[in-house]
């Protein structure tokens, strides 16, 4: 197994050395994560296991340096996507942190919506997309990270319809009020990029909730337990708290400078207790709160000052965007009065640097810090949180964390805090400070057990082996397009041909009102043109025999009513496939009316042996809820009777459990050399299964039975088409091929 990850940067550095450039790993959470799950993979299986990480290599390469610089990394594991300058202003300094950043950190008033920035968006994706098309071989898995690629896994999927595609988003997804606020179009066309995955892992329930919330009220898609089926391939949408890399933060690092650090930080913190701050430059990271949350601090505890002392580390981050450029000046406003308000002659406040840490100063001040005060106002995970608490050798510290954090629901012992409540900030900065020791013990020994066991590389792990599994449990239904010719050989040198075929979302496609869905011309014809002595065609519907019998009845054809209750053989009359009682109809209907009452453009529909509730014009989020509650009543309240209910598309059906399309369409397949079965729905697929089972026997079906199943959910039908359009020109590919071959 080879595994491709892709995300908008390397995890190198590029740096110039003796007037040469070259690469440096640079030890994020992520890499460390991943070669340590790939490592293990390969110390505990046989298989070659290999990866290749495609990104930006953070700088931008003349042409004619390109060849080489793409050897360099070749031998890293890397593979480089050169963008201009141009397209990286636009793709990431704007659409990337002037649009998804703020909107999705629920700060919409920071979002600049500039068309030329999505456009720069859509072309950075296509550019990534043809980067791993140059790289991908046949067995790889694709892993693609984060906002800058949301595009990227549906691009991926158009070329490469069977490959394990996972998408991993490390920062929030917003609620649907906020998503919205997004073009619809590009709002669309993200989420069809993103479901063009396999898999797609948030941090937070919370966040794949509100995904498919986002979803289902764009595009109208329904997941079932974070299942959405209605893709050419699985997705599912699942939850992966990403860990840290706990024994790098758990342990001394080797070398003289980690200890110097530690040392001189103990002569600067001499006599004071150490709070610490660190983040990226960021207003997603409450920075101004947490300072007024410290000033309060030392407004309200007197005997606190001089004892204590905030050590902030900014970290530079996204220089050229404005919003950037206005916080520093606040930050540095703020600090700047506080230290000036409070402090003396022996003692600063706040030690301040503005500045980025490597591994061993940040390690070494995890370790001297008796607190850390971390409070974003919205942060997808927050990782300094879980490497403070791990770094804690002895088991000492407390962490004040936000809830807005991803995190907080993962660190529950922590002092959770609202980042928005200052009085809050300084109050647990009090109880922080003075807690006792045996009590921080208590606390952090319960968490770093759970940072230990869920980390990085179990994270890894989890998603990878998910990601295969859903890939794996794929229905095994083929496009019909590379066997069309078996199925067009099959009817033409058969001598009897049955064609078992449904109406809705099959022959035409779904109506606002099921009355809308009348045959046209075209398609009576089509029907017409397939039917003859030798060619039998039954129309096997959920329909009641009134409407099929005015739609169709004048053709020579068999006629199916409500899933098999009624059947009207060619030249025949309508009479029922068996006697059957509809008594339970009376006692539903109220509960039913209930619902339609309930939820606006819903409705009944009534036929002689099934009820019907149908709900596609309705509120689609509403709609799913009401049919989901629905649903549990029917199930409790019919429990001792003998019928069935379904949730078939837009629609849930109760019908007498003796009859359905498999039973009857069985009973219709006596003495052919060819079956032809397809539908679209739940209902059908009961006449798939039926035929797969008979088929495996020999001699109970004919070797050219062929199933199809219209759409892309899992069937056990063998083939799918894409939709209804595709299905009538099948039918007329046959109905024509007959015509030349007779
Ligand atoms: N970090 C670092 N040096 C610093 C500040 C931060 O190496 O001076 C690392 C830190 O160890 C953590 C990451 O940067 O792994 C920050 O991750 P987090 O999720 O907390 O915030 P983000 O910057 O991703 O929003």
């Amino acid at each position: 197994m080879r595994l491709l990850i892709v995300s908008n940067r390397l995890p190198l550095n590029g740096v110039q050395k003796e007037g040469k450039l070259v690469f440096e790993q640079s030890a994020g959470g992520l890499v460390s994560g991943l070669s340590a799950y790939l490592d293990l993979l390969k110390s505990t299986s046989a298989q070659d296991i290999e990866y290749v990480w495609i990104g930006w290599p953070g700088i931008t390469v003349q042409d004619k340096m390109q060849t080489e610089v793409k050897s360099v990394l070749g031998d890293l594991h890397a593979s480089p996507v050169f963008l201009s300058e141009e397209a990286m202003d636009k793709f990431y300094l704007g659409f990337c942190n002037k649009i998804i950043w703020p909107l999705f950190h629920y700060f919409p008033s920071n979002t600049v919506y500039d068309k030329d920035y999505w456009l720069q968006y859509q072309e950075v994706n296509k550019i990534f997309r043809d980067a791993v098309l140059e790289e991908i071989k046949p067995g790889d898995v694709i892993w693609v990270h984060d906002y800058h690629l949301m595009l990227l896994p549906g691009l991926l999927r158009e070329k490469l319809p069977h490959t394990p595609i996972g998408f991993f988003l490390h920062i929030p997804f917003p609620s649907y009020e906020l998503y919205r606020l997004l073009p619809s179009a590009w709002g669309q066309e993200i989420l069809r990029g993103l479901l063009g995955a396999n898999l797609i892992g948030f941090h937070t329930h919370e966040y794949a909730q509100y995904f498919l919330r986002s979803v289902l009220r764009i595009l109208g898609y329904e997941h079932k337990l974070g299942q959405i089926l209605s893709q050419d391939h699985a997705v599912k949408v699942d939850t992966f708290p990403m860990g840290i890399d706990y024994q790098r933060y758990h342990s001394n690092p080797t070398g003289s400078e980690f200890e110097q650090n530690l040392k001189e930080l103990e002569q600067l913190l001499d006599g004071f207790k150490a709070v610490l701050s660190v983040d990226r430059l960021d207003y997603s990271k409450g920075i101004s709160n947490r300072l007024q949350g410290y000033k309060l601090f030392l407004e309200n505890n007197p005997q606190w000052r001089e004892q204590v002392v905030l050590l902030m580390i900014v970290v530079p981050s996204r220089v050229g965007v404005e919003h950037y450029q206005q916080m520093k000046r606040q930050i540095d406003e703020l600090v700047g009065e506080i230290n000036g308000r409070f402090g003396t002659l022996n003692w600063t406040p706040i030690i301040y640097q503005y500045k980025f840490l490597p591994l061993n100063s940040l390690l070494a001040m995890y370790r001297q810090s008796d607190v850390a005060l971390i409070t974003p106002l919205r942060d997808g995970m927050n990782l300094i949180a879980k490497e403070y608490v791990a770094a804690r050798t002895d088991q000492t510290g407390v962490l004040i964390l936000s809830e807005m954090a991803g995190a907080a629901k993962e660190l529950g012992e922590a002092l959770i805090i609202n980042p928005n409540n200052i009085e809050a900030i300084a109050g647990a900065l009090q109880q922080a400070l003075a807690m006792p020791e045996t009590e921080q013990k208590k606390r952090n020994v319960v968490m770093q057990q759970r940072l230990k066991r869920y980390d990085v590389v179990r994270w890894s792990g989890d998603f990878i082996q998910e990601l295969l599994q859903v890939q794996k449990g794929q229905s095994r239904t083929r496009p019909l397009d590379q066997h069309k010719q078996a199925l067009h050989a099959g009817f033409h040198q058969a001598g009897k041909r049955l064609l078992l075929v449904d109406y809705d979302g099959t022959l035409v496609p779904f109506t606002d009102s099921p009355d809308q869905a009348k045959p046209d011309k075209e398609l009576l014809d089509l029907l017409k043109s397939l039917a003859n002595a030798d060619t039998e065609v039954v129309i096997i519907s959920g329909r009641d025999r009134a409407i099929l019998e005015t739609w169709l009845g004048s053709l020579d054809i068999t006629l199916v009513a409500e899933h098999g209750a009624w059947l009207k053989r060619r030249g025949e009359q309508w009479s029922l496939s068996k006697p059957l009682v509809n008594s339970w109809k009376r006692q539903l209907i109220p509960m039913l009316e209930m619902y339609a009452d309930r939820l606006p453009g819903s409705f009944i529909e009534e036929k002689e042996f099934s009820l019907a509730w149908h709900f596609r014009q309705a509120d689609p989020e509403l709609s799913a809820a009401c049919a989901r509650e629905l649903m549990d009543e029917l199930v409790a309240f019919t429990s001792n009777i003998d019928i069935h209910i379904l949730q078939g598309n837009k629609v849930i059906e109760v019908r007498n459990s003796e009859v359905t399309k498999g039973s009857t369409g069985l009973h219709l397949t006596d003495n052919y050399d060819f079956i032809l079965a397809i539908g679209d729905d739940t209902t059908d697929e009961d006449l798939f299964a039926i035929l797969a089972l008979e088929h495996s026997w020999p001699g109970m079906l004919p070797p050219n039975t062929f199933t199809i199943r219209v759409g892309t959910d899992k069937s056990q039908a063998s083939y799918f088409l894409p939709s209804y359009v595709e299905v009538k020109e099948m039918l007329q590919e046959l109905a024509a091929g007959r015509t030349q071959n007779n």
